[in-house]
């Protein structure tokens, strides 16, 4: 598809590298100049042994030249593994030998993050690890050099003979409930996907998207990457790693139409345009953008939409393993169904709610397990049979281990994790709720609700709470009394811990495992 969209719009807009934020420093390049670099690190791949089928790390913060090695390793069928930039050595040993990985293409360095280090320290455990290759390294320069004529007709002849569903990617999930799985993609995976959610957010080759979403998770390489390059559209990468300040002067320096970001990112943003003042910073420009990944509080997203002229934001629901669109708001939906829906089943897919006990379909209105089924599920667990056999059944449905209610209208609403869901008294309470209704305090800037073990109940409520600015503090007695007849008495938190921050996976999700083990600490 990139040889198509170059032959369409060669002299677009394709990437913009905005840095640091220090405008002399972005770097651009068209369609053309993208593509003349994919197939030149193609060639490059090639030269230092790379076969189709090989799998290739990626271990770097978002930058330029990610994106050329996503789609050079696409170009010869090499299944890119994309390395969690917050991983440590243990974690990357345990990726690089999990995946089977001969070859890393890294940054140097990041903040305090020593990837050139860490990789030298992993090649006595990792046996298959035969080369790291530096972006900011003479190997790369020469990689990025003009291939000799046969070397560019072998990546010709190599791309022209890849089918749809060889693996394209092994992309490693997010590691919220437990320890990140290896997700086999193919092309048809995510190429489709990418493609399709272009389509419902209504790209064409006008668009600029700002991407401070991971590029190493599918929001940034799939909803990100694929959808602009589909459609002809310009990706603009902020800054190596989110930073509000840089996302919202990279929109306005770059008149970018859509942004994305996870809910904690919006939030963020929109705490800079309270200080900083609406006038700040010129974001007339945005139309569309995705916000998705997890719950998006309701006053978040009507903020999105009247204070940063995202009229037309759409919130996306997936997962790693399914590419990962499944559900997806559309542009002309009421505001109504985009704040309190994930939307409708994306195109060509098939979906359906069971009692994750019975495995029986639920009738629309009631909680069941989501299940998806069609063009977008993954082939498996890199080699993990059993895993796979777990998550996909004999025909075809991916169980999602997430809880949804289908409207009679068939838009979903997500009620929550099957592990997150707390069980008080014999009671199923879905956190999610308490967190909407503890966001409407006018001192509580974020809220997340866990349980925890209890004696009598078997779990309790435990209310995590990010304050406002200037919020001078708020105690349990405060926050039951402000809940106390306007929820139900066994939804009121038994505990509220007052925290600077929540901990978070690097793609902006809130860990509740992380928040269950420190709070069995904190009550002893
Ligand atoms: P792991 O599988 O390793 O525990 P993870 O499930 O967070 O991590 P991802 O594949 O990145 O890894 O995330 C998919 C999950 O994110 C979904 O299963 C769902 O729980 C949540 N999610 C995604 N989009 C939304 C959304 N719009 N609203 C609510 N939850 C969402
Ligand atoms: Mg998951």
């Amino acid at each position: 598809t990139l040889a198509r969209t170059t032959r369409a719009y060669g002299g677009n807009l394709a990437l913009v590298d905005a840095g640091q934020g220090d405008p002399a420093a972005d770097r651009s390049w068209t369609y053309e100049e993208f593509h003349r670099d994919v197939r030149a690190v193609a060639a490059g791949l090639l030269r230092i042994g790379v076969d189709t089928g090989d799998r290739v790390g990626l271990w770097s913060p978002n930058r330029a030249e990610w994106v050329i090695v996503q789609y050079a390793t696409a170009e010869i069928g090499a299944i890119l593994v994309n390395i969690n930039p917050a991983y440590r050595q243990t974690e990357l040993e345990y990726v690089l030998n999990q995946a089977g990985v001969s070859v890393v293409l890294a940054t140097d360095r990041f903040k305090d993050s020593e990837y050139a280090a860490m990789l030298g320290q992993a090649q006595p455990a990792c046996p298959g690890l035969r080369e790291v290759v530096l972006f900011d390294s003479p190997g790369w320069q020469a990689m990025l050099s003009e291939p000799a004529p046969d070397e560019a007709a072998r990546v010709g002849q190599i791309a022209a003979s890849l089918s749809p569903d060889d693996p394209i990617n092994i992309q490693y999930t997010s590691g919220t409930t437990g320890f990140p799985k290896g997700a086999t993609l193919s092309h048809r995976n995510i190429g489709n996907n990418g493609y399709l959610v272009g389509e419902l957010l209504e790209y064409t080759d006008t668009d600029r998207i700002c991407l401070p979403v991971p590029f190493y998770h599918c929001f940034g390489m799939v909803m990100g990457n694929l959808a602009a390059t589909s459609h002809g559209a310009a990706m603009v990468i902020p800054a190596p790693a989110f930073d509000p300040e840089a996302t919202l002067r990279a929109v306005e320096r770059h008149r970018c139409t859509s942004l994305y970001g996870v809910p904690t990112m919006f939030i963020a943003e929109l705490d800079l345009l309270d200080h900083a003042g609406s006038a700040a910073y010129d974001l007339s420009s945005l139309r569309t953008g995705i916000m998705a990944g997890s719950p998006c509080p309701e006053a978040v997203m009507r903020r999105v939409v009247d204070e940063m002229h995202m009229s037309q934001v759409s919130i996306c629901y997936g997962m790693t393993e399914t590419s990962p669109v499944s559900m997806q708001t559309r542009t002309d939906d009421p505001l109504e169904l985009r704040v309190g829906t994930v939307g409708r089943v994306g195109p060509h897919l098939e979906i359906k709610m069971i009692d994750p006990v019975t495995g029986e379909t639920v009738p629309r209105g009631r909680v069941g397990e989501f299940c998806t089924r069609g063009y977008s599920v993954m082939k498996g667990y890199w080699d993990q049979p059993d895993k796979t056999a777990e998550a996909i059944d004999a025909d075809g449905w991916m169980r999602t281990g997430d809880l949804a209610v289908m409207r009679e209208n068939g838009y979903v609403e997500i009620t929550g994790r099957i592990k997150d869901m707390v069980i008080r008294g014999g009671e199923n309470i879905y956190p999610r709720e308490i967190e909407e209704f503890l966001y409407t305090h006018p001192d509580i800037l974020d809220a997340q609700v866990i349980g925890v073990p209890d004696d009598s109940y078997g779990e309790e409520l435990m209310a995590w709470i990010r304050l406002r600015d200037g919020a001078s503090g708020l105690t349990v007695e405060q926050v039951r009394e402000f809940a106390t007849g306007k929820i139900a008495r066994h939804k009121i938190p038994r505990y509220v811990h007052i925290v600077e921050a929540f901990p978070m996976t690097v793609t902006g999700k809130i860990r509740k495992v992380a928040m269950r083990e420190e709070s069995m600490g904190l009550l002893g």
